[in-house]
């Protein structure tokens, strides 16, 4: 027995992995969420015979810890975690604490969007090259229940900025940053450089054996790494080829990907995944591939027969010759960007927009709707905005305030060769409980169409 109190906040995935791992390591643990545990979660730790507490948090209990795990969810402002932070108690995060104990290399990924699609196609291509290779973060099973109880050779690691922020002796071996663009800035009092701070602690203590993945044509990305000092290989990608490019498109617009000694060259229309986003997500997938030593055989077969991920640009159904596509995901305008830049370059478009706005400014789509869009499906109970920013800009623009409306509108201005594209822009809070929510029931009414 170790004689340390640990106590974590918070009991999701990420409390609850930690928790495991913690009494497995032999600390005193104690575990307190503010909220109701989900059943599943609350059974897991009484049968591991760990201390908990839900509905509340008990300060006596909490202010004794040598250490505390805090899920990312929980804002530095909360007064529990001010009152730990003003006494000096170390607050890590679950990632931070997992990695303590395993040796095993660790691709961590970050950026304001992609993040999940990259994580998935990277687990995918190592796999399809033989090596033992795990999703965490985000995604799945906690980095620390993986450690504790259901180890692997290399762990692929989704991080958001909340995760990073408690990170500090934690190493990547490889990390990537996508993009960065203002997301989530009511965490950061509204400065964009508190959040861009925060998504670069993905390169702390990296050293010149690991590698720092990023697109080379990010301003936000190429303006931080001016200012800061990493003794990480670097390793850009990007459509062009300059000087340190790793991955990028040749002449004949065939991509090229060349972190080690052999570049691999596919033609771009072999890519799973369609759509410049995911031109951006294939290269750091592939550079992060190579690095571990995927024959660039694997790396190509892989690249070329992934399945997606559900939500994103997802496939649903073509019914009378109209494809129906589900992006429930894109909550934010940049995304919507996108996906519309990955539609055919005709006005034949669809598209289910609306929902809960973040403030959006509809003014970054407008090229791409007015080049690409026959109709606008507002779907959201409040689509005031969406209708009063794209009067006129569009030929046909529609309100509705129910899903099987907007399917019912779709179905009736959609004709053979149109694509219809749920790719909201926005939260979906107002109608669902989540995006997820919002796109499986979109999916299942697009199926009933058929019947
Ligand atoms: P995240 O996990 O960062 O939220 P996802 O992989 O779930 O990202 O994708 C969310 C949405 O972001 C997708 O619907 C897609 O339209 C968009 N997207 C994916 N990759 C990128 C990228 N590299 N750059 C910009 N947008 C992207």
């Amino acid at each position: 027995m170790n004689n340390k109190r640990i106590v974590i906040l918070g009991g999701g995935e990420s409390g609850v992995g930690a928790a495991i791992l913690a009494k497995d390591k032999g600390f005193d643990v104690f575990l307190s969420d503010a909220g109701t545990l989900a059943p599943n979660y609350a059974a897991t730790l009484r049968a591991e015979g760990i201390a908990f507490e839900e509905g509340g948090h008990t300060e006596a209990l909490i202010l004794n810890a040598d250490e505390v795990i805090k899920s990312p969810g929980i804002p530095p402002t909360a007064p529990l975690v001010e009152k730990l932070a003003a006494q000096g108690t170390p607050i890590i995060s679950e990632i931070e604490f997992a990695g303590r104990y395993t040796d095993a290399k660790m691709v961590c990924i970050t950026g304001s969007n992609g993040k999940t699609t990259t994580t998935t196609l990277t687990t995918h291509i190592l796999r399809c090259g033989g090596i033992d290779a795990s999703p965490a973060g985000n995604i799945g099973r906690s980095l620390a229940w993986q450690v504790a109880r259901e180890p692997h050779a290399v762990y692929v690691v989704e991080l958001s900025s909340f995760q990073l922020e408690n990170m500090f002796d934690f190493k990547a071996n490889i990390a990537v940053i996508l993009n960065i663009t203002p997301d989530h800035l009511d965490r950061y009092d509204y400065k964009m450089e508190n959040y861009v701070n925060a998504k670069f602690r993905i390169v702390q203590n990296m050293t010149p054996q690991d590698v720092f993945i990023y697109w080379q044509d990010d301003p936000v990305i190429t303006r931080q790494l001016e200012q800061l000092s990493t003794e990480a290989t670097l390793m850009p990608f990007g459509e062009e080829k300059r000087e340190a490019t790793a991955a990028y498109l040749n002449a004949e617009s065939d991509l090229v990907i060349n972190a080690a000694n052999e570049p691999l060259t596919m033609p771009r229309a072999d890519l799973a995944l369609n759509g410049l986003h995911n031109l951006y997500n294939s290269m750091a997938a592939g550079l992060s591939a190579q690095l571990l030593e995927v024959k660039n055989a694997d790396i190509r077969r892989a690249l070329g027969d992934f399945q997606g991920v559900e939500h994103r640009l997802e496939y649903v159904a073509t019914i009378n010759g109209v494809r129906w596509i589900n992006d429930s995901k894109a909550t934010n305008v940049n995304s919507t960007w996108y996906a519309l830049e990955s539609m055919p370059e005709s006005k034949t478009t669809v598209l289910i927009l609306g929902g809960k706005d973040k403030g959006n400014d509809y003014s970054e789509i407008l090229p791409l709707v007015n080049r690409k869009v026959k109709a606008i499906v507002a779907m959201g109970l409040h689509n005031e905005k969406i209708m009063e920013f794209f009067k006129g800009e569009v030929p046909e623009l529609v309100s509705t305030s129910s899903l099987a409306d907007a399917i019912e509108a779709c179905r009736q201005l959609a004709s053979d060769g149109d694509t219809v594209l749920l790719s909201p822009c926005c939260a979906s809070f107002d109608l669902f409980t989540s995006y997820v929510n919002r796109g499986d029931l979109f999916k299942a009414a697009v199926k009933a169409l058929s019947c």
